[in-house]
């Protein structure tokens, strides 16, 4: 399953960046999930509490995360608009544009202690 891996692989990091007394600290973990980067939040969700269950000490962890929606720069008017029902396409002056700029990411945004 896709996104256990993905939880493990955050958990994984974490231990990385922080010391024994910080992941025992550790009350929140915020992500930004982007709309392309599929990735399901709820899947997400679904994928950190089982990963809790098997590891108790994370328990007292809660996993927010944040939708980012798709924005695209136009390469005409150099302005950033956001894209709505997959079409890509500039609000500002209608030229198409597949230059994506949100809405790939799947990051850590935020912790909390
Ligand atoms: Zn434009």
């Amino acid at each position: 399953m896709h996104e256990l891996s993905l939880v493990q692989s955050i958990f994984a990091s974490l231990r990385e960046e922080l010391s024994k007394e910080e992941l025992a600290k550790l009350t929140r973990v915020d992500m930004k999930i982007g709309v392309l980067a599929n990735v399901e939040p709820t899947l997400l969700q679904n994928a950190f509490l089982a990963y809790q269950e098997s590891n108790p000490e994370y328990k007292q962890v809660a996993l927010s995360t944040e939708r980012v929606q798709i924005k695209i720069h136009c390469s005409s008017c150099k302005k950033k608009s956001a894209v709505t029902n997959y079409i890509f396409r500039c609000q500002h002056c209608g030229q198409p544009s597949n230059d994506i700029k949100e809405g790939e990411e799947l990051l850590i945004h935020q912790i909390h202690f």
